[in-house]
């Protein structure tokens, strides 16, 4: 079905980003992904190319386009299986905190760096002993004189290794009542004294990724790296995360249709008793069923789009998009790898990737439990 969400420029965008993923990212997704990152030339190439300051604004060398320019990488990406790449962290989940609450004067150190690709950022909430419960954060960033003395540890950090800037949440009153009062947000720059980069994690799937920990021991960052006010940490995280999570959906929904095309061709072509897989009616049903599903999710989260762009508060809709997309991805995932039968456990095969890379959509993000926490208590259910 034609989706209206996107006009006719954005569609003329998608064409020009996928030439240049069809030649820059695409031949590079597999040494990536045994290299456990993608490599810097690739971003600053995005960068070049105006791929990363789409959504951003003409003041700091963006094009000051709507967040759909954005979406559209996320879902070309996604289709490639180019996860390695974490379009979205940076351009979508990260920066955004830094042109939504930074002063004049960290946009201007480090907005321009960060759309040419020179700047990659990421952000550091979860810790070893804390994730769901984030106003538990044991970081502390305690002010002296000029300084934040920052001193904890975080993990699964995306973006660990290759990381430039990192917005680090952490409590600057561990006092303070309620604990999520005293939580801030500050910016850190990779190569800080006592700043250090730990393990890159070994994981079930996506493994381009640079999941990572990270140690702070007597860190000290200028005052002037505070981003917004003290204390309103945990307000600007919960703001920035509709947008987190309609990026999750958005990718998620991209992901099924792709692992869903790769499954339609696999059981025309493949013959079992005299007959395409194709042939069988179990084939047909399962089919029917998870494109009908496909089909819901895309419209779902087309209409989400819309509101996001018009500036709409879909706080609610958004988490219910967001778990319901990413457990659809991880059933279809599972239903199309036992479509390829054993061929969908080997490597070789690319549903496999999925079926392992569809598993951490629902945890990340806020995890689907937290999500339907959050529709309940919008639904006045305490
Ligand atoms: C690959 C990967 C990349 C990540 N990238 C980042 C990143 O860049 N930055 C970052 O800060 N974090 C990142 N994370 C961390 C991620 O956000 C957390 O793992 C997630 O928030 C869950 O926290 P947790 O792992 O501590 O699980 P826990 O909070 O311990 O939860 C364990 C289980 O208990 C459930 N649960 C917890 N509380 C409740 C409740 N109140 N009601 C019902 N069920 C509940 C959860 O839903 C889950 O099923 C990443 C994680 C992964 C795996």
């Amino acid at each position: 079905m034609r989706r209206d969400v996107f006009t006719e420029e954005h569609e003329l965008f998608r064409e020009q980003f996928r030439r240049f993923a069809h030649k820059e990212i695409e031949p590079k997704i597999a040494g990536w992904n045994a290299a456990g990152m993608p490599d810097r030339e690739t971003w600053r190439r995005m960068g070049a190319e105006g791929f990363l300051g789409c959504n951003q604004p003409e003041a700091y060398g963006g094009a000051g386009g709507d967040f759909l320019y954005d979406a559209i990488i996320m879902e070309e990406m996604a289709w490639m299986r180019a996860h390695a790449m974490m379009f979205s962290l940076h351009a979508d989940i990260c920066v955004p905190y830094l042109r939504d609450f930074g002063s004049e004067e960290q946009k201007r150190r480090w907005m321009p760096g960060c759309i040419t690709g020179d700047v990659l950022m990421a952000v550091a909430m979860t810790e070893p002993g804390t994730g769901s419960d984030l106003a538990n954060i044991q970081t502390r960033a305690i002010r002296d004189g000029d300084e934040y003395v920052i001193d904890g540890s975080k993990t699964f950090i995306s973006h660990g290794q290759i990381g430039d800037l990192f917005v680090v949440v952490a409590k600057t009153d561990p006092d303070a009542k309620p604990p999520h009062r005293g939580i801030s947000l500050l910016l850190v720059e990779a190569g800080t004294p006592g700043f250090t980069k730990g393990r890159k994690l070994d994981k079930l799937g996506l493994p381009g990724q640079d999941t990572s920990e990270l140690f702070f021991e007597s860190c000290r960052i200028p005052v002037s790296n505070l981003l917004g006010e003290e204390g309103q940490g945990f307000r600007m995280l919960m703001q920035e995360l509709q947008q987190e999570r309609l990026s999750i959906a958005v990718g998620s929904m991209a992901s099924c249709r792709r692992a869903l095309a790769d499954t339609l061709d696999y059981v025309k072509q493949r013959k079992a008793f005299g007959q395409p897989l194709a042939a069988f009616q179990n084939t047909q049903f399962k089919l029917a069923e998870l494109a009908t599903e496909a089909e819901i999710g895309t419209a779902f989260v087309d209409r989400l789009l819309a509101a996001h762009v018009r500036g709409d508060d879909v706080v609610t809709e958004v988490s219910m998009a967001k778990w319901w997309t990413t457990d659809l991805q991880k059933r279809l995932a599972a239903e199309c790898l036992q479509l390829h039968g054993g061929y969908g456990f080997m490597r070789e095969y690319p549903i496999s990737q999925d079926y392992a890379d569809a598993a951490v959509q629902s945890i990340y993000a806020g995890t689907n439990e937290i999500m339907k926490r959050i529709i309940a208590t919008r639904l006045g259910l305490g």
